[in-house]
């Protein structure tokens, strides 16, 4: 292994990355990232609003039923009572009469209830709608921002990238691809040296027999971080 080009090499691969990483890191980035969520919970929170908005209204038809069937028999009682009843009829009748009103009363108070529900609802409704609104603006302004950024890196990486193959070619192929899996891995830099019989990677102290490897075989894969570790 040339360890010059390979340093090289790493030396314009990081140049590479920070430019990557100035576009993943960049707060336009972000803040889109941070809106796609938003997005996503406002479409979560529209859909469970109009499951709720769907039983309110069953509920509310369900009602106006009882109300409808309550009032028919009440009618049917007032009819009767006016019949030549027993003492103890007429007291029964009347009876009942009381209960159904009360039950209609109850039923009144439940209708009240949903209608409230019902506004609830439809104010949250637009609530998430205007966030959804907001969000739209605002993440069409911040793409616009990273396009620009974009338009600004993107050629830099192209022209660091042609420069990287021309100094692929002079690598060891078996090397590189290892090279290339461990910096899709996120370890960076792959290559370091060895410093005070340490990897210069993760400092771990490297023992005597695999010391002696790397003095053998020029290189050595650190067992603690996984970098390849060259001898200065
Ligand atoms: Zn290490």
């Amino acid at each position: 292994m040339n360890i010059e080009k390979i340093l090289e090499f790493q030396s314009l691969d990081n140049e590479i990355r920070k430019l990557e990483q100035q576009l993943a890191n960049s707060p336009d980035q972000k803040a889109i990232e941070g809106l796609q969520k938003l997005v996503k919970e406002t479409q979560t929170t529209s859909a469970n609003l109009e499951k709720e908005a769907e039983n309110s209204v069953n509920e509310y038809q369900k009602m106006q039923k009882s109300s409808q069937d309550a009032i028919a028999t009440m009618n049917n009682l007032a009819a009767k009572k006016e019949q030549s009843l027993s003492e103890e009829e007429y007291a029964a009748c009347v009876k009942q009469l009381n209960n159904i009103a009360g039950f209609l009363a109850n039923i009144e108070k439940r209708i009240m209830q949903i209608a409230d529900k019902v506004n609830a609802i439809l104010s949250e409704y637009e609530n998430a709608k205007q966030n959804y609104n907001h969000a739209k603006q605002k993440h069409s302004m911040h793409k616009n921002n990273l396009l620009a950024l974009q338009q600004q890196i993107l050629p830099q990486i192209e022209q660091l990238s042609s420069k990287l193959a021309t100094l692929e070619s002079g690598l060891d192929q078996t090397f590189l691809k290892k090279y290339k899996a461990k910096r899709a891995d996120r370890i960076f830099p792959v290559v370091v040296p060895m410093r005070d019989n340490s990897c210069g990677g993760c400092m771990m102290e490297l023992p005597m027999a695999q010391i002696e490897k790397l003095k053998k075989d020029g290189f050595l894969e650190c067992e603690s971080c996984h970098r390849i570790i060259y001898l200065k």
